[in-house]
């Protein structure tokens, strides 16, 4: 109780400031030592002393180390421990878990004190034990040390106990922090070691697969060519004897056959490039543009103009791969047209920093964007073999094709008003084989 004279007052008024303070100061730093030297130094400023300190309880549940004070020499803070044994001021507390006052250690009968609170002139201690939440343990001891002889007033022990006890509360959010992290922690790493064996299972998975298309298409050939060549043969040696009826099954299965056969390839080529090592080197796109400009003509006729821009740069690329790249691109961009409007084609180049984007671009139907990544995958197509006939795996070789070359593609599209598909690689310009071609073409 406050003893009513106005020191008593006044005392009253300095601890409920320092738990003010304390309160407000625990809940927001994030620095748990901080906070306990804080705890220390305001605790023993409101009871005026200039010594105090927090004593944690090890995994061991009997030794206690000082974690944290003030006004302690060196080699206390950190280093110093305290058994908790029976004949200890700390013990008692916390087994009882009331607060234990010595008004003087060197008269103090009940306990035995360690050497390190003689060697700092301690002479009255105060203990207050600091709890843990449900079915834990104790922190530890928030301790109030003090080089004169005191007694500690009931008023003291009631704001010594509310003071722990927000300290307890604080040290349990740290804790619960604790905690929570070492779950995220053990969780990733589950997830890590998962994530690594699904890897390594698609791996193995993909690899098989991989080698499935390649035995597959392989193998479909020859049967292939023979279905194609005897309806030929048919046709040719027996047409008259087949009638109307007969002839045009022939032609649908060599139709048939020839779509097949260019399934087949472009499969290969796709399951080649899953296995392919590209060896880059200097690579002027110019002349594979032209050559797929050309066959994109083959392909289109009149209904479409395909221009080149002059400057294409040198890119790091292999040349078979390339070709192939631009010429699903130039062959797409040519034949996704509107069927009521001229095409129009432009290969041209930007460059981003180091790398190089060649750009093909048209006016055709346009691709709306929810399909736009959709339609690099395997056989996504958006229309019918009857409106504009193909495969679906043509942009599958152009992402695939692009990656083996260590670059990237990608598309920018507006439905109904055109496409502008890229892949970006590694410039070439600055090579010492571009810049030795380069001067040797001008000597
Ligand atoms: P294919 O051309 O054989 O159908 P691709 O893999 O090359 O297969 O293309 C997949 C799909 O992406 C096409 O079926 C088409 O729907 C769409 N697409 C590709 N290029 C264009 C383009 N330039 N303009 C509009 N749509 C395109």
């Amino acid at each position: 109780m406050v003893d009513g004279t106005p020191g008593g007052h006044q005392e009253l008024l300095r601890q409920q400031t320092a738990l003010a303070q304390f309160g407000e100061m625990a809940l927001m730093s994030d620095d748990l030592d901080e906070i306990l030297t804080e705890a220390c130094r305001l605790a023993g400023e409101a009871l005026g002393t200039d010594l105090a300190k927090v004593v944690e309880l090890q995994l061991d549940g009997k030794t206690l180390l000082v974690r944290a004070g003030v006004g302690w020499k060196p080699g206390v803070v950190g280093v110093a421990t305290i058994m908790a044994a029976d004949d200890t001021s700390e013990g008692h507390a916390l087994r009882t878990g009331e607060p234990m006052i010595s008004p003087d250690i060197t008269t103090e009968t009940r306990f035995r004190y360690p050497a390190f609170l003689t060697d700092n002139g301690v002479k009255a201690v105060a203990n207050v034990i600091i709890i843990g939440r449900q079915g834990k343990p104790p922190f530890g001891i928030l301790q109030i040390d003090s080089r004169e002889a005191r007694e500690f007033s009931a008023n003291d022990t009631a704001f010594l106990r509310s003071y722990a006890n927000i300290l307890a509360a604080t040290v349990d959010r740290f804790r619960v922090i604790d905690e929570v992290r070492q779950e995220e922690r053990r969780l990733p790493e589950a997830l890590e070691v998962q994530v690594a064996d699904r890897t390594g299972a698609l791996g193995k998975s993909n690899a098989q697969l991989d080698a499935f298309a390649y035995t597959i298409s392989h193998d479909l050939r020859a049967p292939l060519r023979a279905m194609e060549g005897f309806a030929r043969i048919l046709l040719d040696d027996f047409g008259d004897q087949l009638g109307t009826k007969g002839e045009r099954f022939a032609n649908r299965i060599v139709l048939a056959a020839e779509r097949m056969e260019k399934l087949i390839n472009d499969l290969l080529a796709y399951s080649r490039l899953q296995r392919y090592d590209a060896k880059l080197r200097v690579v002027d796109p110019t002349p594979l543009a032209l050559k797929s400009a050309d066959e994109a003509r083959a392909e289109q006729g009149s209904k479409v103009t395909i221009e080149i821009s002059a400057t294409l740069p040198p890119v790091l690329a292999e040349p078979v791969v390339l070709g192939q790249v631009l010429s699903n691109l130039v062959s797409n961009a040519a034949k996704f047209r509107k069927p009521e409007e001229h095409g129009q084609v432009r290969i041209s180049a930007s460059r981003e920093g180091d790398r190089v984007r060649l750009w093909v671009e048209d006016n055709g139907i346009g691709i709306a964007p929810e399909h736009q990544a959709g339609i690099f995958n395997v056989f996504e197509r958006l229309h019918g073999e009857e409106t504009y006939p193909g495969t679906g795996i043509g942009l599958a070789i152009v992402k695939k094709g692009a990656e083996c070359m260590g670059g990237s593609s990608g598309v920018e599209s507006t439905l109904g008003v055109g496409s502008r598909f890229w892949v970006e690689l590694a410039s070439a310009a600055n090579t010492a084989e571009w810049v030795e071609r380069q001067e040797k073409s001008s000597a």
